[in-house]
């Protein structure tokens, strides 16, 4: 699997699909996750899940990761100059690319490259990733707040870390796992997990997107506990950088027909 992710590499099958990232009360389209795919010759788009372990077991990540970075920045910037609308970019850093020394001036050369402004783009780190406190960490976080970029925590909770250890990271938002969400059913109890986490991140003052999002219960209590941003299947998949269009303006004509007179 090594050596046909290598060749993937470098035949450019890898892609990135966007998953939309939407504001609860508006509807509106705030930005996109990248993510990344294999074009599999024979089995078709292949998921993370496939790939992305390998890559980091073996150091491809490092130029997948930049690739996926470049690509994606260009796109958000792209859609901007067509009118499509400005959006932020959500892009993923494994630990292993955290390790990397010139990580920081690689991100700073492709956004000076691509215009992109680094407010609009966000690195999202696992929290197994982060939560050791090393000081290599610790300081990679700070180089990385220092080019004004946002960073999130990913998938917050399921590493069971502490509020003590959140607060002393530099990080200004987190993501709410799909696992939390996902237990958001009928029952006032059932999203235990989630509003615990939605609470957590307000105390602190940080920026909440929730993951995983399916049925219009889970939009609802969302809303109710003030979580404004949301990703997931009940908006769209993650999907590829052609079908974007369409989707931003099927969420316009909503929105739009939302706020006609009845
Ligand atoms: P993640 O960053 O937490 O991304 C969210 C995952 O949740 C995505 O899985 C997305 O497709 C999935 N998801 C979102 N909404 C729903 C939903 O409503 N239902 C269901 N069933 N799933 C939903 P995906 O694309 O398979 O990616 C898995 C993980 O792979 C990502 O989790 C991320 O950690 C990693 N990954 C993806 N692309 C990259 C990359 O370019 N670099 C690195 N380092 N990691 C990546
Ligand atoms: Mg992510
Ligand atoms: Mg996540």
């Amino acid at each position: 699997l090594e050596t046909k992710l290598r060749h993937a590499v470098s035949q450019n099958q890898i892609r990135v699909y966007y998953q939309p990232q939407v504001n609860i009360n508006t509807n509106a389209v705030i930005g996109f996750e990248a993510l990344a795919r294999w074009d599999h010759p024979e089995y078709g788009i292949l998921p993370p899940a496939k790939f992305i372990s390998i890559a980091e077991d073996t150091g491809m990540i490092k130029a997948i990761g930049d690739w996926v970075l470049a690509t994606a920045c260009k796109q958000i910037m792209l859609w901007e100059k067509n009118g499509l609308g400005r959006f932020r970019l959500a892009v993923n850093v494994s630990a292993r690319q955290l390790s990397q020394t010139d990580l920081v001036s690689k991100i700073e050369t492709v956004l000076q490259d691509t215009q992109l402004p680094a407010s609009r783009l966000c690195i999202e780190v696992k929290e197994s990733a982060v939560m050791k406190e090393s000081v290599a960490t610790m300081n990679i976080l700070n180089d990385l707040k220092t080019l004004g970029l946002c960073l999130a925590i990913d998938d917050f909770g399921v590493g069971h870390s502490s509020m003590n250890q959140l607060q002393k990271l530099p990080v200004d938002a987190i993501t709410v796992d799909r696992s939390f969400v996902m237990n958001i059913a009928g029952r006032e109890r059932d999203g235990i997990g989630a509003k615990a986490i939605i609470g957590l991140a307000k105390n602190l003052g940080l920026h909440v997107t929730a993951e995983g999002v399916e049925t219009t219960t889970q939009v609802e209590f969302l809303r109710r506990y003030q979580c404004e941003e949301a990703q997931g299947h009940y908006y769209s998949p993650p999907i590829p950088a052609q079908q974007v269009p369409q989707f931003v303006a099927s969420m316009t004509d909503m929105r739009r027909s939302m706020s006609e007179p009845l």
